[in-house]
Formats: C-alpha cells, sequence, structure tokens
C-alpha cells in the first residue's frame, strides 16, 4: 500500500465542483471509475516529465492545444485527426524555426470538465445551472440537462479511451510522416491570402528536408511523433478515481492524461486542487493570471515542487497581450532567482477574450500573436527561455474567433460559431500563429 494520502484533499475547500444532486450515485460511479483500466502509463508520463524537462532548460519548446471544451458528439474520426492533423503541421514549423524538439501536448482525451464565473445561466427570465463540461451536465439550457448527472464520468472516460486510442494511431501508424505534413503547409501557402508572406520559410523547410533525405536512411522521428495528452484535472473526483499506484516505482499518478493542470480559478494554495496534484507523480501545469503575485507563484513551487525535479512542473502563463509585459517579468525573475526549476509556457487566449456586439464570446489574433510576442520579449529580456504555447484550436474551418490571412470579421462570428464553451482559433488561424512565431525566431 502506498504510504501517500490520496485523500487529502478531501478536507480542504474544492473550488467549482458540481452540486451532483445523488451523493449514492456519484459513490457508484467512482466505484466503477476505480476498476477501469489506466488509460496512459505511469512510463508515458515519465517520459513526458523527461521532454519537459528539456524545456525547462531551454532545449526543447511546448506545443500543447485543443478545445476548450471537449465534447462526447465531438469524439469522431474527423474531429480528431483534424486536430491532430493541425497540430502536426504547426509543429514541423515550429521545430524549423526553434531548431530544438518540439513536445507535443493535446489538449484532449479528457479536457470535459469547466470551471465557470457564474454557477448559473440566465435566459429569458429562467435560471438554470451553468454548463460545466460533457463531464458533469448537458449544453442544453433545459432543467434536465443542466442537472448533474454522475453517469456522465463515466461517458468521459470513455470517450477520452477513444480519442487517446485514435490520436495514438494517428501519431503512430505514418499519418505523421514529415514529407506529408510538410506538404499540407505548402498547400496552406499556396491557399491562404496571407500565404506569400511565409513561401521563404516554406520553401527553406522543403530544402531541409531533401537534404536530409539525401544523407540517407531516415529515422523513425521522420515517420512518427511522441504525442501526450492533457486536461484540467477539474473534477476531483474523476480525477482521484483514475489515481494508480505505480506497480514499478510504488508512487502514484493519475492515470487520466499525461499531464493534467490546474486552472486559475481552483489554484488557491489551500485548496483542494493544489493539494491533490501535490501526491501524483505526473508533471503537471499551472495556470497562472495577471494578479498572481510572486509570493503565489513561489509557494506554488514549494507545494506542487518541493524537490525541484526537472519537468514536473510547468507554469503557463495567461496574462492577456496588454498585460504581459508587465505582470509577468516579475514572476520570471523571482521564480528563477529562487533556483526553481520549471518550464514557462503562454496561453494567449484567457486573457484576450471579449465579446463581440453579435454577444458571442472571441477572441483577436492580433491580440493572441501579440501576448505570444510579449512573452518572447519578456524571457529574452530576462535570459530565460520562452518555452512554449498553450492555445484552444481544432483542426476545422470553424469562425469563432476574428482576424487571420483568412480574415474573419464580428459578422461572420455566427457563420459556424461551434464551441461549447471558449471560442478556438481555426485551422487556418492556428497555422498563421505558427508561422507567426516561427518569424518571432527570426526576429
Ligand atoms: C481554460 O483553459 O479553458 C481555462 C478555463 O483557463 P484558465 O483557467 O486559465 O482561465
Ligand atoms: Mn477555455
Amino acid at each position: 500500500m502506498s504510504a501517500i494520502n490520496l485523500d487529502s484533499w478531501r478536507d480542504l475547500p474544492a473550488a467549482q465542483q458540481p452540486d451532483w444532486p445523488d451523493r449514492g450515485e456519484l459513490d457508484k460511479v467512482v466505484s466503477e471509475l476505480q476498476g477501469l483500466p489506466p488509460l496512459v502509463f505511469a512510463g508515458e508520463c515519465d517520459q513526458l516529465k523527461a521532454s519537459l524537462a528539456a524545456v525547462a532548460r531551454g532545449e526543447a519548446f511546448v506545443l500543447q492545444g485543443g478545445d476548450c471544451a471537449e465534447t462526447f458528439s465531438g469524439a469522431t474520426a474527423d474531429n480528431v485527426r483534424n486536430k491532430l492533423k493541425t497540430l502536426l503541421q504547426m509543429a514541423i514549423v515550429l521545430t524549423y524555426a526553434a531548431k530544438i524538439p518540439v513536445v507535443k501536448i493535446g489538449r484532449l482525451a479528457g479536457q470535459f470538465a469547466k470551471p465557470r464565473s457564474k454557477n448559473t445561466e440566465i435566459r429569458d427570465g429562467l435560471e438554470l445551472p451553468a454548463y460545466r463540461g460533457d463531464m458533469v451536465n448537458g449544453f442544453d439550457f433545459t432543467a434536465e440537462a443542466r442537472t448533474p448527472d454522475p453517469g456522465r464520468l463515466l461517458r468521459a472516460y470513455h470517450s477520452s479511451a477513444v480519442t487517446l486510442n485514435l490520436a495514438r494511431a494517428f501519431a503512430k501508424g505514418g499519418y505523421a510522416d514529415l514529407r506529408q505534413v510538410h506538404a499540407w503547409n505548402q498547400d496552406f501557402v499556396a491557399e491562404s491570402p496571407a500565404g506569400r508572406r511565409y513561401e521563404q520559410l516554406a520553401r527553406e523547410i522543403d530544402q531541409a528536408l531533401a537534404f536530409m533525405r539525401a544523407c540517407g536512411p531516415e529515422p523513425d522521428e521522420f515517420h512518427t511523433v511522441d504525442f501526450y495528452s492533457s486536461h484540467e484535472a477539474l473534477i476531483l473526483d474523476y480525477d482521484r478515481a483514475l489515481t494508480r499506484v505505480d506497480s514499478r516505482t510504488g508512487l502514484p499518478y493519475d492515470v487520466s492524461a499525461h499531464m493534467v493542470w490546474i486552472g486559475e480559478r481552483t489554484r488557491q494554495l489551500d485548496g483542494a486542487h493544489v493539494e491533490f496534484f501535490s501526491r501524483i507523480q505526473n508533471p503537471i501545469g499551472v495556470k497562472l493570471g495577471p494578479t498572481t503575485t510572486p509570493e503565489e507563484a513561489l509557494t506554488l513551487v514549494e507545494k506542487l515542487n518541493p524537490d525541484n525535479e526537472p519537468g514536473r512542473l510547468t507554469f503557463i502563463s495567461r496574462m492577456g497581450a496588454g498585460k504581459v509585459r508587465e505582470a509577468l517579468p516579475t514572476l520570471v525573475e523571482k521564480v528563477t532567482a529562487s533556483g526553481a526549476t520549471v518550464a514557462w509556457i503562454c496561453d494567449p487566449m484567457h486573457g484576450n477574450t471579449f465579446e463581440a456586439p453579435s454577444g458571442h464570446k472571441t477572441r483577436h489574433l492580433d491580440d493572441v500573436l501579440d501576448e505570444v510576442a510579449g512573452f518572447f520579449e519578456v524571457h529574452r529580456a530576462l535570459g530565460t527561455h520562452p518555452g512554449g504555447i498553450h492555445i484552444e484550436f481544432t483542426g476545422d474551418d470553424v469562425t469563432e474567433c476574428v482576424g487571420g490571412g483568412h480574415p474573419i470579421v464580428e459578422e461572420d462570428l455566427s457563420l459556424r460559431y461551434e464551441t461549447a464553451c471558449d471560442p478556438r482559433l481555426n485551422r487556418s488561424q492556428s497555422l498563421d500563429l505558427a508561422f507567426r512565431v516561427a518569424e518571432l525566431y527570426r526576429s
């Protein structure tokens, strides 16, 4: 038996947990989840941790992304394939530009729960519980759909299994072939009105690939990629039920994903999430918004990575384009000065959300790009490593964020606004972002 108490969080305040109508039902579901096979292996979590240690040393770059909120109906082959395809396309551009390995982490196969700023939603005078993600309740605005249903935890598990199975097949089964991915990028450059801007870069990648081919036998890395899953571990009953003691090491891992993170709304220093995360061995992330103090960041380091294990802790800053240049430097400076080894990555989405006149929640690609540029500037000025980006995107042609090379304007938002939560970059906007980040390496 493990000496580590995995239930110490139960005595602490846990923010953003559903109000389950029937605790007995929840207990039944939890015990069923406890008997189900792991979705990932502890050894894979350790591999990701080693890759994130390289990020913390400045020797690799993270590309983490996917939906704000996955849905059960969205776990289709097309959907997962399009996300993987876009992520691979972005990764090749970033690898070429950064000249270091890109660690690919999906925000998928488990991203089914959402923190909300309000507990209820009012429409036409009717007040119902807010939608908290498919893991908790339904999106439809009816009392029935919005009532939390513990059975959804099981569906989340099975949906994660299906998605991860597909993602693994795409990553290892030939779909990730470097030349094929590059050919998709060439199509993007040729089709995009803003494409000419990226022609030179695409040509250089082409030449680099031709050179490598001429050199002889191709390494496996040309045909397959390592791909990891991640989600915000929000619903503690779910992630606790999927935490298992690894037989190799006798240590507990949350085997629902390779990496899990704590959101901006649940990172209270004395709260249940920080406590739970302090007990698991996975590589973990914590979102840091613009109000984070250096003392809070240092306490998070102390609680979550007391042994200063490289790759264990990633700080995901989400300051907003207007604040990153002021809010981030002190945090990076103080954490670095403390001797703590962390990876820093930038979420340029969550500090840049606004409401369009139509009422749609949206983000402007220019703000997203500006926050990433600010993130690079801050790290360059401090001599620290801008370790990666964390984005909300989809491989499909949605109209949720404005701007981009195939520009979407606010009037377009209602055309294909399909997100269950926050607005995602579409495929073209995501590729635009990758090429623009690549340009930051040249400036
Ligand atoms: C999210 O990643 O969807 C999210 C809610 O982010 P944050 O916790 O940074 O607000
Ligand atoms: Mn979001």
